[in-house]
């Protein structure tokens, strides 16, 4: 039918980010509304936007010519329609406004993201689309590599991954890279990574200087929110609480669309919450420590200890519970009960819209999740907010990309 755009808006408009200048405000207002609703017909921006029609079409030009935005088809009108028709030329325009646009994404064209995420036992390399969507990726283990000589191990398989991953060459906007410890975004430095002894690397320049491209650093909880926010669920954008759980355990807050950094960018380290009822010793010499209580390595040493696996890995133990050893289920149940009882201390504190838990076992089957939200206790207010990531098992390689996407939607202007 006339007028009607492919997919009908579904939430309210996106307002344009504070504290931005004006044209980058409108900018990403129109990229952000097309994310949320898009394919759109530039006549239904404006509304979206709360913009003027003259406004969105200049930011609509902008937008196409930077490569972020694409016209689709026009939709096939009736004889009468087409032949009073408002414009005739190709290109873009409030001449055009039944033209559908959408960001420029598919396996033919539309820019990429690179993302790196550097865990403990590996790092994962991804390309990802501009809906936040993995086009491909690769791990690489770090098994005998010293971690003073990782980085530039991780760099040059980077750019092999690159090289290879890309055979149609689509535009690369930049790299994006997460990771655990303390981050400072600002200069891309890792001030602190205790697993890996890492102490002010300047990750962010040195990968900067050898692939060539813009580059993005930042602590992976925040990265996670960055992406939840950006891609996930509506209600992240009002406010968001984020618990990772792997090597190292950390968080992350974000309200009204941003991510607390704090001063030093030095927030969301919950390695030391004391968690009721959690008799675990940690090295700083108390019991109950959020890390020593549930991080990857500890469970791994258990699942060990209790002769459920040959090796201390989590991905082992998820595998022996899901086929069938009731000893490997038991301990991931144990887990995911202490992570309850920690998010519910954080919830109590946060009051989040949506709590995000980024837990593997859960992430991959939803019954720990659900453990989860049992041991968080009071289900009215709690249970039913705690939710795995939007991107389940691709959480790391979708959220180490949107380090570098989440500055580019908040001011899509510096490409246009
Ligand atoms: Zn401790």
């Amino acid at each position: 039918m006339i007028g009607t755009t492919p997919h009908p808006p579904r939430s309210p408009p996106v307002p344009p980010t504070p504290g931005d200048s004006r044209a980058a405000a409108n900018a990403a207002s129109v990229l952000r509304a097309v994310l949320a609703h898009g394919p759109l017909a530039r006549s239904d921006i404006p509304k979206l936007c709360g913009l003027s029609p003259a406004a969105v079409s200049r930011q609509t030009t902008a937008l196409l010519r930077a490569g972020l935005l694409h016209e689709l088809p026009e939709p096939e009108l009736p004889p009468a329609a087409a032949g009073a028709g408002t414009g005739t030329g190709p290109g873009p325009g409030p001449g055009r406004p039944r033209i559908p646009l959408d960001l420029h994404t598919g396996p033919l064209g539309g820019p990429l993201a690179a993302g790196l995420h550097i865990g403990v036992p590996f790092s994962t390399f991804s390309l990802v689309d501009l809906r936040g969507r993995v086009v491909a990726r690769r791990a690489f283990p770090h098994a005998g590599r010293s971690p003073g000589r990782l980085p530039a191990e991780i760099t040059a398989e980077l750019g092999r991954f690159l090289r290879e991953s890309n055979p149609a060459g689509r535009p690369l906007l930049g790299l994006g890279a997460a990771l655990g410890g303390w981050v400072r975004p600002a200069d891309g430095t890792v001030v602190r990574h205790d697993a890996l002894g890492w102490r002010d690397l300047p990750l962010g320049a040195r990968l900067s200087d050898h692939l060539g491209l813009p580059v993005s650093v930042d602590n992976h909880a925040r990265a996670i929110a960055h992406a939840e926010i950006l891609f996930g669920r509506p209600e992240a954008r009002s406010s968001l609480l984020h618990l990772f759980i792997g090597n190292v355990v950390d968080a992350a807050f974000g309200i009204e669309g941003t991510v607390h950094q704090g001063p030093e960018a030095a927030a969301g380290d919950v390695a030391h919450l004391p968690v009721p009822g959690s008799p675990t010793p940690c090295a700083c010499g108390r019991t109950g420590c959020l890390q020593a209580s549930v991080s990857d390595a500890v469970l791994g040493a258990e699942a060990v200890r209790r002769g459920i696996v040959p090796d201390p890995s989590v991905n082992l133990l998820i595998d022996a519970a899901a086929t069938g050893d009731p000893r490997a289920d038991a301990l991931l149940r144990e887990r995911a009960r202490t992570v309850g009882r920690a998010a519910a201390l954080l919830l109590d504190v946060f009051n989040p819209a949506v709590m995000v838990v980024s837990e593997l076992a859960s992430i991959l089957h939803d019954g720990y999740l659900d453990e989860i939200r049992d041991a968080a206790g009071d289900q009215n207010r709690y249970g039913r907010r705690i939710v795995a990531p939007h991107a389940g098992p691709a959480v790391l390689p979708v959220a180490s990309a949107t380090v570098l996407l989440a500055p580019l939607f908040r001011d899509p202007s510096r490409l246009t």
